[in-house]
C-alpha cells in the first residue's frame, strides 16, 4: 500500500509507511476502537503516504486513564527527577541516531526539504529534550519568611513545592510536526506530568515513530500515549476530557478559542501557541546585504508556514526599491520542488486545503489592488506548491495584510520615519514575533522594548533555542514554550507551612 517507493527512500521509513501505523496508549500499539483508518498524504505528489489509525472519543479514553494511572500510581510517579532526565536525555540520543529516518519522515508527510529537516527540524528537537533533560533535576520551590501577624511569637517553616500539574493533553499542528512534538514532551516530561499527543491529521508519523524511540528509552508504559486522529472528533474530546489537567495547544487562534471554550468544563489549565502576523522593519541604516537575504528567509523559511513569520515587510522608503527588489530576486532564486530533491530550498503547502487557503488570499490581495513583483500564483501542476511571492501596493486594510496566510507570500509597505513605524508594526490583533534590521543600537532596543511581540529579532530572523521562551502577545496565545517560562506551564505551586513547636 501507499505510494510506490522511490529507491530514494530511506530504507527503515519506507518500511515504516508501508504497515498501516497504529496508536500508542498504555505502552501499546492498537487500532483505534472504532477499527478506522485516515490517509495521510505526501503533498508533493497528492498520493496517500501511508493510513493511521483514526482515534475518537473512546480511545482519548483510554489514552487519558493510561495516562492518569501512570502519574498517579506507576513506577513514573516513583522515578527521582535525575531518572527522569536520563530517560530524556537517552530519547535526545535515540532521536539524534535516527536523524536521516526522522528527516525523511518529515519531508515526506510535511513537504519540507529534506536537507532542512536534517539541519533544523531534528536537531532542534534533540536539543530541545537535552535541554529539558537538563531541568528535571533544578525545580525547585523557595523558603519563605513569613511574619503572621495575628500569631504573635510563633515560628514557622514555610516553603513551595513545585509539583507536576498532572495529566496532560496536548495538541499540535503540522507545520514542524516533530519538533512540536518536542516542545510540548519535553517540559512535560521533565516536570514529571503524562501525556496524551495529539498530532495533526496531515502529519501524524513522526510524532508516531517518536512514540516507538519513547518506549525504547524506557519510559514507562502510560507516561506518553500517542493519538492520532481529527481535531474535530479527537482534539475536541481531548481538550474537553474532565480528567485532563491541563491542555497545551499549537496551531490556529480559530482552534485555540474553541480549546478554551471546551476546557471550561473542568477548568483545565491552557496554553496555547496561535498564529501571527509578524512585522519586520528594515530601516535605511541596516545593513542591507544582510537584511534583504534575512527579510527573504523571514518570510519564505518552511514555505512561510511558519507562526513566526516575518509576513508584513515595512521598509524605510529610501531603500524601499532596492530592498523590495533584493527580496523578490532571493524568491526567484529559490529552487521549488518535491522535498527529497537534494537541490530543493521550497517544498510543496502542507496538503489540498492549504493550497486553497493561500491561493484565495493571493486572489483577494490581487483583486483588492495588490500587486505581485514575483510570483502571486500556484506552481506545477501536481502537487500543493505555490510561488515565492513578494505583494507590493498593499496597505493595512487589505486582507492579506491583516490576516495571518500561512503560506510564502510576504506584504511589503514604505514607512518614511522611525516615529511612524511603531504603531503600524503593532496595528494587529496578533503579537508574536517581529523584528527590526539597523545598525543603530538605540533604535533598535528601543523598538524591541515597545513592540507587542513575544520574541523580537535584531539583526535576524528565525532564531530559536531551547533555552529562549517562545509565545505571543494580544490572540497570539497565552504562556511561553521552551526556555525555564514553560516550567511553569506544567508545574503548579504548593505552600507548605508548619508550625514549629
Ligand atoms: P488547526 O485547525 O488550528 O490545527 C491545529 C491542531 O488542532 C491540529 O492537531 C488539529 O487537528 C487540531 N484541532 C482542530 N480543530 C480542533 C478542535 N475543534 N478541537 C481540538 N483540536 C482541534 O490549524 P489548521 O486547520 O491545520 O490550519 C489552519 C490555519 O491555522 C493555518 O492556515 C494557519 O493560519 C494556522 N496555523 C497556525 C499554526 C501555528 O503554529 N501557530 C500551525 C498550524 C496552523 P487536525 O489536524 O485534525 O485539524
Ligand atoms: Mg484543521
Amino acid at each position: 500500500m501507499g505510494i510506490a517507493i522511490s529507491p530514494q527512500i530511506h530504507p527503515q521509513v519506507a518500511d515504516f509507511i508501508d504497515k498501516p501505523r497504529k496508536m500508542l496508549i498504555n505502552g501499546k500499539w492498537q487500532n483505534a476502537v472504532s477499527g478506522k483508518t485516515f490517509p495521510t498524504y505526501n503533498p508533493a505528489t497528492g498520493e496517500v503516504l501511508a493510513q493511521v489509525a483514526e482515534g475518537d472519543r473512546d480511545d482519548i479514553d483510554q489514552a487519558v486513564r493510561a495516562a492518569r494511572k501512570a502519574f498517579d500510581q506507576g513506577p513514573w510517579h516513583r522515578m527521582t527527577p535525575s531518572e527522569r532526565g536520563r530517560l530524556l536525555w537517552k530519547l535526545a540520543d535515540l532521536l539524534e541516531q535516527h536523524t536521516e529516518e526522522f528527516g525523511y519522515l518529515e519531508s515526506l508527510d510535511n513537504g519540507k526539504p529534506l536537507a532542512v529537516a536534517k539541519a533544523a527540524d531534528v536537531p532542534l528537537a534533540v536539543d530541545l529534550f537535552r535541554y529539558m533533560a537538563g531541568w528535571a533535576t533544578k525545580i525547585e520551590g523557595n523558603t519563605l519568611p513569613i511574619s503572621v501577624p495575628y500569631t504573635p511569637g510563633a515560628k514557622y517553616l514555610a516553603y513551595t513545592l513545585r509539583e507536576p500539574v498532572g495529566v496532560v493533553g496536548q495538541i499540535i499542528p503540522w507545520n514542524f510536526p516533530l519538533l512540536m512534538a518536542a516542545w510540548k514532551l519535553g517540559p512535560a516530561l521533565a516536570t514529571g506530568c503524562t501525556v496524551v499527543l495529539k498530532p495533526a491529521e496531515q502529519t501524524p508519523l513522526s510524532a508516531l515513530r517518536l512514540g516507538e524511540l519513547v518506549q525504547e528509552a524506557g519510559f514507562p508504559d502510560g507516561v506518553v500515549n500517542v493519538v492520532p486522529g481529527y481535531g474535530e472528533t479527537a482534539g475536541a474530546a481531548l481538550a474537553a476530557h474532565p480528567d485532563v489537567d491541563k491542555i497545551a495547544f499549537t496551531g490556529s487562534t480559530e482552534v485555540g478559542k474553541l480549546i478554551v471554550h471546551a476546557a471550561a468544563g473542568n477548568l483545565k489549565k491552557v496554553s496555547l501557541e496561535l498564529g501571527g502576523k509578524s512585522p519586520n522593519v528594515v530601516f535605511k541604516d541596516a545593513d542591507l546585504d544582510t537584511a534583504i537575504p534575512g527579510s527573504a528567509s523571514a518570510i519564505f523559511f518552511n514555505h512561510g508556514q511558519c507562526c513566526c513569520a516575518g509576513s508584513r515587510l515595512y521598509v524605510e522608503r529610501s531603500v524601499y526599491e532596492r530592498v523590495i527588489e533584493g527580496v523578490a530576486e532571493e524568491a526567484r532564486k529559490i529552487k521549488v520542488g518535491s522535498g527529497l530533491e537534494p537541490d530543493t530550498q521550497m517544498g510543496p503547502l502542507v496538503s489540498e486545503e492549504q493550497l486553497r487557503r493561500v491561493c484565495g488570499y493571493l486572489e483577494a490581495g490581487l483583486s483588492e489592488g495588490a500587486q505581485a513583483v514575483v510570483g502571486g500564483q500556484k506552481a506545477g501542476s501536481k502537487g500543493y506548491f505555490v510561488e515565492p511571492t513578494v505583494l507590493v501596493n498593499t496597505n493595512e486594510k487589505m486582507k492579506v495584510v491583516k490576516e495571518e496566510i500561512f503560506g510564502p507570500v510576504v506584504t511589503a509597505m514604505p514607512f518614511d520615519n522611525p516615529e511612524e513605524i511603531l504603531p503600524r508594526a503593532n496595528d494587529s490583533e496578533y503579537g508574536l514575533a517581529a523584528a527590526v534590521w539597523t545598525r543603530d543600537i538605540s533604535k533598535a532596543h528601543q523598538l524591541a522594548a515597545n513592540l507587542r511581540a513575544g520574541t523580537v529579532w535584531i539583526n535576524c530572523y528565525n532564531i530559536f533555542d531551547a533555552a529562549m521562551p517562545f509565545g505571543g502577545y494580544k490572540q497570539s496565545g497565552w504562556g511561553r514554550e521552551m526556555g525555564h517560562d514553560v516550567l511553569n506551564l506544567y508545574t503548579q505551586t504548593k505552600a507548605v507551612c508548619a508550625k514549629l513547636a
